[in-house]
C-alpha cells in the first residue's frame, strides 16, 4: 500500500511484538519517524534496530501504558526527539485467560481494564494536546472483533474492547472539528505471540481458532498494519469514529 508519512512522526504502543511491531515497521517504511513504545525494553530496542537497518528513524521508549507519568513522559520524549506528533497507534494490550465470567478473578479484571482500556485513555489524553499544538493528527486505537461481538470465555476482554470502541467514538466527536481524527481497528485472529499463547502454539489450538475464520486462515500483523496506516493517512480524511473490522469475516 502506498501512503506517505514523510516528515511525520508516529507513536506506536505495543511496538515490541506482533501487530505493534509490524505497524511500527510499516510507518517507518512509509517515511515516518517512529517512537516504539512498550513495557518490554528489549523488544522495543529490536524494533528500532529493524527500522534503522532499513534506513528509517526511530527511538525506543520503555513505558507501562497503565502509568500516567510513564505515558506523558513517552509523549514528551517523542516531542523532544522528533519535534512533533502526527499519528498515534494505541495498541498495547493483554489477553484474558479463557474462563466463564464467574471464574474470572478480580486481579485479572483490574489488570485487563488497566492495560487495555485505561492505557488507551492515558495515551489519548497525552497525545491530543500534542497534536492540537502541532495543527492536528490521527489516532487509531486497537480494539478487537471482541469489541463488536461477544465471545464465550472472554467477558472481561470483550468489556475492555467494547470500551475501546466506545471511548474512540466519543473522543472522535470531541476532537473531529479540531483536526484530530480518531478511529479504531478491530482485528480478527492474527498470527502473533499473543495468539500463540492463546492457542498454546499447537496445531490443534491453531486449527480451533482458524475454524472461526470464514477466510480459512489467520490474518498477518501486516494486514492490520495496512488498515492502521490507511486510517492514519489522508486517504481516510473523512473517516471519523469508525471501528474498522479487519477479521477475515469472523464477525460477519
Ligand atoms: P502481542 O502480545 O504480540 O503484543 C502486545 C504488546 O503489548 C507486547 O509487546 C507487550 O509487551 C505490550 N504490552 C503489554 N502490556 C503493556 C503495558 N502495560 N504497557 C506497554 N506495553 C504493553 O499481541 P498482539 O497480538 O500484537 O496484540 C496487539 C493488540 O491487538 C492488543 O491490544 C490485542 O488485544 C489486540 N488484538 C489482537 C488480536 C490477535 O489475534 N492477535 C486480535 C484482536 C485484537
Amino acid at each position: 500500500m502506498s501512503v506517505n508519512f514523510a516528515n511525520k512522526v508516529a507513536f506506536v504502543t505495543g511496538a515490541s511484538s506482533g501487530i505493534g511491531r509490524a505497524t511500527a515497521l510499516a510507518f517507518a517504511r512509509a517515511g515516518a519517524s517512529v517512537a516504539a513504545v512498550d513495557i518490554d525494553e528489549e523488544g522495543a530496542a529490536e524494533t528500532v534496530r529493524q527500522i534503522e537497518k532499513s534506513g528509517g528513524a526511530a527511538i525506543a521508549l520503555t513505558c507501562d501504558v497503565t502509568s500516567e507519568a510513564a505515558v506523558s513522559g513517552a509523549v514528551r520524549a517523542t516531542l523532544d526527539s522528533f519535534g512533533r506528533l502526527d499519528a498515534a497507534f494505541n495498541n498495547a494490550g493483554i489477553e484474558q485467560p479463557v474462563a466463564p465470567l464467574a471464574e474470572i478473578g478480580a486481579t485479572d479484571l483490574d489488570r485487563l481494564i488497566a492495560v487495555n482500556l485505561k492505557g488507551v485513555f492515558l495515551c489519548m489524553q497525552s497525545q491530543v494536546p500534542a497534536m492540537l499544538a502541532g495543527g492536528g493528527g490521527t489516532i487509531v486505537n486497537t480494539a478487537s472483533g471482541a469489541g463488536v461481538v461477544g465471545i464465550a470465555g472472554q467477558a472481561v476482554y470483550c468489556a475492555t474492547k467494547f470500551g475501546v470502541v466506545g471511548m474512540t467514538k466519543a473522543a472522535a466527536l470531541d476532537y473531529a472539528a479540531l483536526g484530530v481524527r480518531i478511529n479504531a481497528v478491530c482485528p480478527g485472529i492474527i498470527q502473533t505471540p499473543m495468539m500463540d499463547r492463546f492457542t498454546g502454539g499447537t496445531d490443534e489450538g491453531r486449527a480451533r481458532v482458524v475454524a472461526q475464520e470464514p477466510i480459512g486462515r489467520m490474518g498477518s500483523p501486516e494486514e492490520i498494519a495496512d488498515a492502521v496506516l490507511w486510517l492514519s493517512s489522508d486517504a481516510s480524511s473523512f473517516v471519523v469514529g469508525h471501528a474498522m473490522v479487519v477479521d477475515g469475516g469472523q464477525t460477519v
